[in-house]
């Protein structure tokens, strides 16, 4: 029988493994299919821990996570078509739920499917090669369990084991004198850690807004946040400021490329994170920046040189669980012959063409309207129900416009499903005096709470 193994059971994999219980579902006859996971429990990056360094197993950790983490983008552009809000909460929610919140909501998905029993957990993969001969991959696999290693041939292999859990790490001058902690974004688990400090962020991408919006939400005395090309150029609080790049520290204070200096108590490298394979043959392995259109990747999913093997997720992401859900109905479908693929000369020139585009914008906006696109080219190809790609844009913009207006009141607002047409609920408390994000604290009613739409 032909075996696929897919590597890894955050969203993108359980994606995967919805994907092919869906078929089955239908009456196809589907291959065997293994997930292995290395974590001793499913939803990847969603599967909160509070350690950092090495797991239980002596695995590096893989969750960036932190306490306190909320959605960054709102809740309707990353519904799954086939499994709504609706029908997981049985009710209205806000737009933009804590992280149990969302984490609860994707198992709820591929519980239903029942799809857990193809789960090996506290497995990492630790080697992958293919034989030109049999035409089949070796998988080696830790089984944490048991603590055995084995191996096991594999006609398809899938890659989703994520890209944002190795930090990439930038050494200034003067680090190794710094009388306060230095920690990657990776590493940052609570903001009430720096309550009353001078925190320094270094890097102006989604996770230096977000964790900057934690430090201040949970009591920081003052946050700076330095960028290398472009500010973030947020109506920020007074007590938040942006500076150029940072240059070097000392023992107390850090100097940065304006001439001006301050001193800090702890620095926040968020600095982004490196994808990084250590468990896939050299041939085999993606070597990417983060970026929405990798070349390599035929329809950001087939491994071009050789097309049974398969990478999810690898994109930088605007759109998640849905363009994750795109990605594993296509892959599943090529790996049950309904879909036929080019040449290896022609899936280059299409992957080429789609990296042009990508490097020919220069708008943000212009990046929601290009992965949707690459979406949709996706979704048209297999049955997973269409969804109106154009709605979930129109979010984006409106998205980006909230955050533009005040970047700490913009998780207030609410929207429509594109889905279910059903209008969010207003949530009890505003996010910055929402101090709880425990799953019952934010699904319990009191309208009495209700607060206006800003
Ligand atoms: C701090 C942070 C905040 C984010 N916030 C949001 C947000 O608000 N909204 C949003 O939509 N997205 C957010 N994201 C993006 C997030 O990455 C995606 O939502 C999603 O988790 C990606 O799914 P994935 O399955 O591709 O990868 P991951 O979630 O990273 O899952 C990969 C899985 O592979 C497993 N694995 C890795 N290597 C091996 C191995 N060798 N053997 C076995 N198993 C392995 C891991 O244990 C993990 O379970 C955020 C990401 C980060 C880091």
């Amino acid at each position: 029988m032909t075996r696929v193994a897919i590597i890894g059971a955050g969203p993108s994999g359980m994606a995967q493994l919805r994907s092919f219980q869906s078929a089955q579902a239908k009456g196809i006859n589907v291959p065997e299919f293994v997930c292995f996971e290395k974590q001793s429990d499913w939803g990847g990056q969603w599967n909160y821990t509070w350690r950092t360094g090495l797991d239980k197993n002596g695995e590096p950790v893989h969750s960036s996570m932190y306490r306190y983490l909320w959605s960054n983008g709102p809740k309707e552009a990353l519904e799954f078509a086939d499994y709504s809000f609706n029908e997981h909460f049985g009710k209205a929610i806000g737009s933009y739920p804590p992280r149990e919140v969302l984490w609860d909501y994707i198992k709820g998905r591929v519980e239903k499917a029942n799809v857990r029993q193809y789960v090996r957990f506290n497995s990492a993969v630790r080697h992958i090669e293919f034989n030109e001969i049999t035409q089949q991959f070796l998988v080696t696999v830790h089984d944490y369990q048991q603590d055995k290693m084995y191996s096991e041939n594999f006609d398809y292999v899938i890659v989703a084991s994520g890209h944002f859990s190795t930090p990439k790490v930038p050494k200034y001058e003067g680090f190794e004198h710094f009388g306060g902690r230095i920690l990657h974004a990776h590493d940052f688990r609570d903001a009430l850690e720096f309550k009353g400090k001078t925190v320094l962020i270094v890097g102006s991408s989604y996770s230096a807004e977000d964790i900057g919006s934690q430090c201040y939400k949970y009591g920081a005395k003052q946050i700076i946040s330095c960028y290398r090309n472009q500010p973030m150029g947020y109506n920020w609080p007074v007590n938040w400021s942006e500076r150029p790049a940072l240059l070097k520290v000392d023992q107390t204070h850090a100097y940065f490329a304006d001439g001006s200096s301050i001193k800090v108590d702890a620095i926040i490298l968020c600095t982004g994170y490196l994808h990084y394979f250590p468990f896939i043959s050299e041939d085999l392995r993606l070597k990417t920046d983060n970026r929405l259109y990798p070349l390599g990747l035929y329809k950001g999913v087939v491994w071009e040189k050789n097309t049974k093997l398969f990478y999810l997720g690898m994109q930088d992401q605007w759109y998640t669980f849905n363009m994750f859900d795109a990605q594993a109905w296509y892959v599943r479908d090529i790996i049950l012959g309904e879909i036929l693929l080019p040449s290896l000369t022609e899936m280059q020139m299409h992957t080429q063409q789609w990296h042009d585009t990508e490097n020919a914008i220069t708008e943000i906006p212009d990046m929601y309207k290009f992965q949707g696109d690459y979406i949709m080219e996706l979704v048209e190809e297999t049955d997973y129900p269409t969804f109106d790609i154009e709605a979930m844009r129109l979010i984006f913009m409106e998205w980006k416009k909230h955050k533009k207006q005040n970047i700490m009141t913009f998780r207030d607002h609410i929207y429509t499903s594109v889905i279910t047409g059903t209008k969010a609920a207003l949530h009890h408390t505003c996010w910055l005096d929402a101090l709880d994000d425990s799953l019952e604290a934010y699904l319990q009613d009191d309208s009495a709470q209700q607060k206006k739409a800003v």
